[in-house]
Formats: C-alpha cells, structure tokens, sequence
C-alpha cells in the first residue's frame, strides 16, 4: 500500500473527517487490523484563514508548497489536499514536486459522470463558489454545475467559517442548508456536491432530494483506490 500524505488543517474538522474515513474504508476493503498508511500534516487555520481574507493567495500557495515538499521527503507517494478552497492554489503548492497530487475536482467530477449525471448544484465557501478554479475545473470534465443564489452563498460561507470549520453543528444552519439545497435543485440540479469538507456536517443523502457528492468522502476514496494500485 502506498503512503498517502495528507495536508490538512483546513479545517481541523476536515482532517478528523478524512481520518476517519480512510480508516473506515480501509478496514471495509481489507478487514482485521488493516488501516491506511498516512502522513498528516496538520496546519494551523487560523493564519491561512487570515490569508485567504486578506486576498494574500499566493503566500498561502508558498506555505502549501512548503508543506506538500515535507510530506514528499517524508516518504509520501501521493498528495491530497484535505479542502476544497486550497485546491485554487494546486498548481503553486506542486511547484518542483515529482509525486502526484490526487484533486478533488477531479475526483468528484468523475464520480458524478459516472452515475450519468450532469447538473450538479454547489455548495462550499464563496471562494469556490464564486471564483473560477473550481467551477471551470468541473465544466472541463463535461459538467454544467450551478451555485446558489447570492444570499444563499453568503449564508453557506457563513455558515461554514463561524460554524463548522469550529466544530459547531445546529439545527438552525441544517436547515438552512436543507432550505439551499432544496432551491438548487428547484432550479435544475441533478445532483449537489458538498463542495466544501465540512459541509457533510450538515448535508447528507437522508435529506437532500437528489443523489449527493461528498467531495470529502470521494476524495478519500479516490485516495484509497490510488494508494491500493501499485
Ligand atoms: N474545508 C473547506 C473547503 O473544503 C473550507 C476551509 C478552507 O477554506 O480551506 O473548502
């Protein structure tokens, strides 16, 4: 089994979800006392919260590419980068690094044409939302996602950085989420994708309408599977 070197922290949250799933999974595909060979590089959010706000992207692509360059020297054979947001500086935080980088996009996009379908509704943080990176990514890969409306944006990215990336679950933001999901697929969404780690927190296939993509789940998958194919 290859090592897959986590960098997370983005939220700590998201870290615990992809620890606990890649074990989960491993336990179910191997059985007995198999678990995921992991390296996790665990950062502090709270200065790379302050970066992604003050729009100083790029030193935060530097510290990314630092840390990705650790866990390659540490003995990874593959990267996954535990946030969604963070993937829109992908290309800077694999800067002179030769081992792969699995990107949830990717992973996401694939398992979505796979079950046929084409008009995935997204949800995450407004910089995902709302920038290029992500939504550009999933047109690429034949899809045609569609973001909520920009009240409901606001209120999803609230929700996730005073709430969820702090560990803090209510019933109020569930069905406001619930509420945000049900107008996506009102207008049209085949399908939604939890396009933020944490969002899963809230959101899951027992009330949301339309078959739903955890990109934290499937990039946890997609990550098992990789590290499985020698
Ligand atoms: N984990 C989140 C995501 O998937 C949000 C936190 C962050 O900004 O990295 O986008």
């Amino acid at each position: 089994m290859k090592t897959i070197g986590i960098l997370g922290g983005m939220s700590a949250a998201s870290t615990q979800i992809y620890y606990r799933n890649l074990c989960a999974i491993a336990r179910e595909r191997m059985g007995g006392l198999h678990s995921p060979e992991l390296l996790i590089r665990s950062l502090d959010f709270a200065p790379i919260e302050g970066l992604q706000a003050a729009g100083e992207w790029d030193r935060a692509g530097d510290i990314l590419n630092m840390e990705a360059k650790s866990l390659e020297r540490c003995g990874a054979d593959l990267l996954i980068l535990a946030t969604n947001t963070m993937h829109k500086l992908a290309d800077r935080m694999m800067l002179g690094i030769s081992i792969p980088m699995l990107h949830i996009a990717d992973a996401t996009a694939g398992r979505i044409r796979q079950k046929g379908l084409r008009r995935p509704g997204l949800m995450a943080t407004a910089f995902t939302m709302e920038q290029t990176f992500y939504t550009d990514r999933l047109i690429n890969m034949g899809l045609d996602p569609i973001i909520p409306e920009v009240s409901d944006r606001a209120l999803t990215h609230r929700i996730i950085y005073e709430e969820l990336c702090r560990e803090i679950v209510t019933e109020p933001s569930r069905e406001d989420f619930i509420a945000i999901a049900q107008r996506l697929v009102e207008r049209g969404a085949d399908s939604l994708i939890l396009g933020c780690t944490e969002i899963g927190m809230l959101l899951n296939q027992g009330n949301v309408p339309v078959p739903l993509f955890d990109t934290a789940l499937v990039h946890c998958e997609a990550a098992f599977e990789a590290a499985l194919n020698k």
